[in-house]
């Protein structure tokens, strides 16, 4: 049952299959909903979905998506009371969260000033410091020169890992290995983070090898109540980027995970946060360093959702109209297993690069325990404009074995015609002895060749017809998965 008190019409500045999830939201609360939408998402399912929704111009995200003072102007002329920036594009967005609320409009998100020192590394990592919270060993300042970069990583020590202040999404990383890259790295992630975010401070941090990403859901009130959702284990990373989450993570002892929470509420509480957000953690021997704060509900929010059973989304708009968390701290409870796969449309054969295009087959995998959370359909057209993710698969088990074996079944029940997915990613990854045994980190794909199987599977796959090849197939996957396992045994 919706709460008195709660905003009426909302206003989601994103599209996909995120603004889908919000309107779900919106929709069971009795909110209505408005869509935003390029030329090139017209036919999209989240422009149907919505009660009303509105052109804001062409394909590419700046002319659209990113046109900060076009949302101001439909959300007035809508007349809603608040804006869901979904992820990325706006989401993390400072000077948008100060523009929704000039016009007398609530940001459903953090308060500006807290999004603004979490989107700084180097800040936020200041302020985490002073609070005791667990940080990477490093030194937060911005870099002047390639003499006092040299002597900073001569003091932490080679190899270090240059980050971008204001980077994200995985782009403006790069481990140092020697002194000798130093100069060329430098300059190279100087301009990269320049281009990218507008800001070219770079800090210096160690490098930690083979470590675990382990993630933190916190949720607060305007109220003062502040309270974590337990862990996701991201480790699946292809240069940085997160394939499959998992929670709980296999990594964690009862206390460790109790003591990580309470970090991740103290940095969100130093920040003067509030709504959702993520704190992100590296994980390694039993020691933990905080990463970052994402101020946003992330792409892997689904999972944490499943296995606490709450709803992040509508907790976000109970927030954002000034009402308290439907949840105290111990409420919150970690119940069976939850695992998300992202299905982006990209092509194996060509070093998955994304494969935009007409998706003329599509079928969800459905029955218990599984949830799709997704902005395609059979006959849409798959625009180039934007990321290359179009759906979610998030499967729930009452452990994680039984969760693998769902996954799979899952898995062979989707269906994908057009565009090529990474769909045989996520079968091969299933096989592997290393990530079911649950004992694997973020170098988990180049460590495995993991890619190289992928393309491998994909090629028997193709040649295929129906249940007989495709075990065959895998068969022949698993035979090259345990020689990748020996030869890795015998290095
Ligand atoms: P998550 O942990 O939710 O997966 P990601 O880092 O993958 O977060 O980012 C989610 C989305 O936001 C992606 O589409 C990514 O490209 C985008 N993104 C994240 N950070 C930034 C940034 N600083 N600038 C632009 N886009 C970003
Ligand atoms: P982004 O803002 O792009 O998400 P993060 O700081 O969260 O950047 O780092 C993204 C990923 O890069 C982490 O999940 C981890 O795999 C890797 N990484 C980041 N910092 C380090 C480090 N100091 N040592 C080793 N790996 C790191
Ligand atoms: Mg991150």
């Amino acid at each position: 049952m919706a709460r008195e008190g709660l905003i009426n019409k909302v206003m989601v500045a994103n599209r996909g299959e995120i603004a889908l999830r919000v309107m779900r939201a919106c929709k069971e609360l009795g909110i209505s909903t408005v869509a935003v939408y390029s030329d090139a998402d017209k036919n999209a399912l989240f422009v149907r979905y919505a009660d009303e929704s509105y052109n804001i111009g062409p394909g590419p995200a700046r002319m659209s998506y990113l046109d900060q003072d076009k949302l101001i102007d439909v959300a007035l002329k809508a007349n809603v009371e608040g804006i869901h920036p979904g992820y990325g594009f706006l989401a993390e967005n400072t000077q948008f969260c100060r523009k929704c609320h000039k016009n007398g409009i609530e940001f459903i998100g953090p308060p500006p000033e807290a999004m603004e020192l979490m989107g700084s590394k180097i800040d936020s990592k200041r302020s985490m410091i002073a609070a005791g919270v667990s940080v990477v060993p490093g030194v937060t300042e911005a870099i002047p020169d390639h003499e006092r970069a040299k002597d900073i990583a001569h003091e932490i020590g080679y190899p270090i890992m240059l980050k971008a202040s204001a980077g994200g999404g995985g782009i403006g990383i790069r481990m140092v290995p020697d002194e000798i890259e130093m100069e060329k790295a430098l300059d190279s992630i100087k301009v990269l983070a320049k281009n990218s975010f507008g800001d070219d401070s770079v800090f210096i941090e160690k490098y930690i090898s083979d470590p675990r990403h382990i993630e933190y859901q916190v949720l607060g009130d305007k109220n003062g109540h502040m309270i974590h959702l337990y862990e996701r284990e991201c480790s699946v990373q292809r240069r940085h980027q997160k394939l499959i989450e998992e929670t709980p993570s296999m990594a964690l002892t009862p206390e460790l995970r109790e003591e990580i929470g309470e970090q991740a509420v103290l940095a969100a509480k130093t920040a003067g946060y509030h709504n959702a957000g993520t704190c992100e953690f590296m994980f390694k021997d039993d020691q933990y360093f905080f990463l970052e704060m994402n101020t946003r509900l992330q792409v892997e929010h689904p999972i944490t959702e499943q296995v606490t059973r709450t709803d992040l989304a509508r907790e976000m708009l109970y927030v954002a109209s000034g009402l308290d968390l439907s949840y105290a701290q111990e409420d919150i409870k970690q119940i069976g297993h939850c695992i998300e796969f992202r299905i982006n449309a990209e092509d194996p054969l060509n070093q998955f690069a994304p494969c935009p295009g007409k998706i003329t087959r599509y079928a969800e995998p459905s029955g218990i325990g599984v949830r799709v959370d997704s902005g395609v359909y059979q006959g849409f057209t798959i625009p180039p404009f934007y990321d290359s993710m179009v759906a979610k698969l998030i499967v729930w088990g009452e452990d994680r074995n039984y969760c693998i074996e769902r996954s799979k079944r899952a898995l062979f029940e989707m269906q994908v015609g057009g565009v090529r997915t990474n769909i045989p990613f996520h079968e091969v990854v299933l096989e592997h002895p290393a990530f079911v045994s649950g004992d694997y980190n973020t170098s988990f794909i180049p460590r495995y060749n993991i890619m190289e199987q992928v393309v491998e599977y994909y090629k028997l796959k193709k040649m295929g017809q129906g249940n007989a090849q495709k075990a065959a197939a895998m068969a022949a996957v698993e035979a090259v998965i345990v020689a990748a396992a020996q030869s890795n045994v015998s290095k």
